[in-house]
């Protein structure tokens, strides 16, 4: 199943995906809550169908919103986890987690997070404050979303907890990457994790062999397949589930390869109309312009 979050005539709802067809057909889900996936992932395991209502609606019609809008905490994001992302972001100067020997590979998995302000969909525009315009970079990234609560999950029974998968672009500002040391600041501008194009569950995908492809402007910039992840899924639920509860609609990004902006010398950033198209096989794609706002 892929259920997406999406806005069609004035009124914002939850829906089953056909991607043959290219409609999305509506869910009624019951109940208060602050976040209907949230409260859908609640009641629903990943290999269950859902009642839907409604009629199919045409892809073309709606606009597409982040799956998970109101996460019980920050989105958690794994830094340096593919191996030769890991060596072009030591090498570039902008890693404030490098150590003295310039080490590469870390030892256990870097965590750092994104603030939910920065959630953003399939297709919205990611906008930058014209003074913070000048390092923006895109990263390609399979999303995690959590579907059963824990804390000190096993890595044996780590997929258990998981709902489904999305594809997330983990946008950054680098020179505040580096300027704050802790990443927060330059991962969580508003708009800065576009996430999409909906949620594929657990039993349609293989997580450690899906193919990722990230465009600038139509020009191949990144692509890996997941089997490359240094530290796997299970090892990062393990990790964070150590210290933190983790909760249904719960969002782990779990890195992105090598081919970011920073990995080319000079640079390549993202200027004002360029296209981040990042696309992830058994998912789908998401594909985001960046707008410089005037100061
Ligand atoms: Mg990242």
């Amino acid at each position: 199943m892929k259920v997406a979050r999406f806005e069609h005539a004035g009124r914002q709802q939850l829906g089953t995906v056909d991607t043959a067809a290219g409609t999305v057909t509506a869910i009624d889900v019951e109940g208060p809550s602050i976040d209907a996936m949230v409260a859908l992932i609640e009641r629903h395991g990943a290999g269950d169908r859902v009642a839907v209502s409604g009629a199919a609606v045409s892809l073309d019609e709606v606009r597409l919103l982040p799956p998970v809008m109101r996460p019980s905490k920050n989105v958690i994001c794994v830094g340096k986890n593919y191996r030769e992302h890991a060596e072009e972001f030591t090498r570039s100067g902008f890693d404030s987690s490098a150590t003295p020997d310039q080490q590469a590979v870390p030892d256990a998995p870097i965590v750092f997070s994104k603030a939910p302000c920065s959630l953003a969909g399939a297709t919205e525009d990611i906008v930058v404050p014209a003074s913070l315009s000048a390092s923006v970079d895109y990263e390609g990234e399979l999303g995690v979303v959590i579907g059963k609560r824990g804390r000190a999950i096993e890595p044996a029974s780590a997929y258990a907890h998981v709902f489904g998968y999305a594809v997330i672009n983990d946008a950054t500002v680098r020179d505040l990457q580096a300027r704050h040391k802790q990443w927060l600041l330059g991962k969580s501008l508003d708009t800065f994790c576009p996430m999409g194009p909906w949620i594929a569950t657990a039993d349609e995908l293989d997580p450690e062999n899906l193919e990722l492809s990230c465009w600038v402007n139509g020009e191949l910039r990144q692509q890996a397949n997941t089997r490359d992840l240094i530290f796997d899924i299970p090892t990062i639920i393990a990790t964070v589930s150590a210290s933190m509860t983790l909760e249904p609609g719960d969002i782990i990004a779990t890195g992105t390869p090598a081919g970011v902006g920073i990995g080319f010398d000079p640079p390549k950033f993202l200027g004002h109309g360029d296209v981040v198209r990042i696309a992830i096989s058994g998912i789908g794609e998401i594909e985001n312009r960046i707008v410089v706002e005037p100061a």
